[in-house]
């Protein structure tokens, strides 16, 4: 593409109308969700559809989450099957919001949505730009996160250009992502539940409301084979992951990234310092992660070590991003 990528303030109305009209004719519209910026195109509509995956580089066995109001225009829109036991029940408890249902797809799927998976994942995002232009009458539009394949997620409208501008229409800035991190994936397929990501919703959270849920095989192989590891959410910059400071090799040239406590007596050796979060506030953390790795990575360090060893479902999940961040 050789359009200029249009900048729309997700706070006008008339930008909004232009992104839903933009969506409606095909064009590809990166806009803010709960979690990242996802790069948004109709899910009805083939052509747009194979454009998300020649703007990001994504390869086309990488299945898209299919973004809905709700579980009625799900269904209305011919989009899921049936929904097994089970799903129903997380939808009344955490649709919208940043949980990702992989359920039997319907009719109207094409094959390019879900890489000719027999499920197709849906979510109902939360975040007011979002809603607006569901409740607005959008229809559901797949959205994998705004940026190259691999690299790291965008929070902010200015992290979207700088990975795809000429490659997409526009982008809707609605300002940070309040969640920072990729929405849990769970999965209906198998017969019982199964996370297939860990995200902002947790394990304990899930099982309140499903309490056969379990981790499915990729969650649970993930700490054991790093070098099986799809390396993904990644900085340029070479990064180590620590879950002790015993392991930190001090370095002038390296950067030092703290998450969830103070800096360890090691950090006065480290080239650069910065602390995000503190023990009792991983949201903190996860809300700033990839804005910080981003900033980090464009510094020119040698390499960038994180030290991250809180405890809870949300520091799982941003350990989930940062060792892939880290594979090889
Ligand atoms: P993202 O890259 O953030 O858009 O998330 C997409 C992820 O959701 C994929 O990498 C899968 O883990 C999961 N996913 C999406 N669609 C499907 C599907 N049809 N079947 C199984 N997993 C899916
Ligand atoms: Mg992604």
């Amino acid at each position: 593409m050789t359009q200029p990528t249009l900048h729309l303030d997700a706070s006008r109305p008339a930008d909004l109308a232009r992104a839903r009209g933009l969506l409606a004719e095909g064009k590809l519209v990166a806009l803010p969700t709960e979690t990242v910026y996802g790069l948004a195109a109709l899910c009805h509509l083939p052509v747009a559809v194979a454009r998300v995956f020649e703007a990001k580089e994504r390869p086309h066995f990488d299945p898209l989450i299919v973004h809905v109001a709700d579980a009625a225009q799900a269904e209305g829109e011919g989009l899921v099957s049936a929904w097994p036991a089970g799903a129903r029940a997380l939808i009344d408890v955490y649709w919208p919001g940043p949980l990702t249902l992989v359920v039997p797809r319907g009719e109207a799927v094409h094959d390019l949505v879900c890489a000719g998976l027999p499920g197709v994942a849906l979510r109902s995002p939360q975040h007011p730009t979002a809603r607006a232009l569901l409740e607005g009458g959008c229809r559901p539009w797949v959205a994998p996160s705004a940026n190259r394949f691999g690299h790291i997620s965008p929070t902010q409208a200015e992290h979207v250009l700088a990975d795809l501008s000429g490659r997409i229409d526009a982008v809707l800035d609605g300002g940070p992502c309040p969640l920072g991190i990729e929405s849990t994936v769970v999965s209906f397929l198998s017969g019982i539940p199964e996370v297939l990501r860990l995200g902002p919703i947790g394990m304990p959270a899930l099982a309140r409301v499903l309490p056969g849920v379990r981790f499915g095989q990729r969650v649970l192989e993930r700490p054991l084979a790093p070098g099986q590891l799809a390396r993904h959410y990644a900085p340029r910059t070479p990064l180590r992951l620590h879950t002790s400071p015993e392991t930190l090799a001090p370095d002038a040239r390296s950067a030092l990234l703290v998450l969830g406590e103070d800096a360890p007596p090691a950090a006065a050796i480290f080239g650069c310092v910065v602390l995000l979060g503190s023990e009792g506030d991983a949201a903190a953390a996860a809300a700033q992660l990839f804005a910080t790795l981003r900033t980090l990575d464009g510094e020119g360090h040698d390499r960038l070590d994180v030290l991250c060893r809180g405890v809870g479902p949300l520091w799982d999940a941003i350990r989930d991003r940062l060792t892939r961040a880290a594979a090889d």
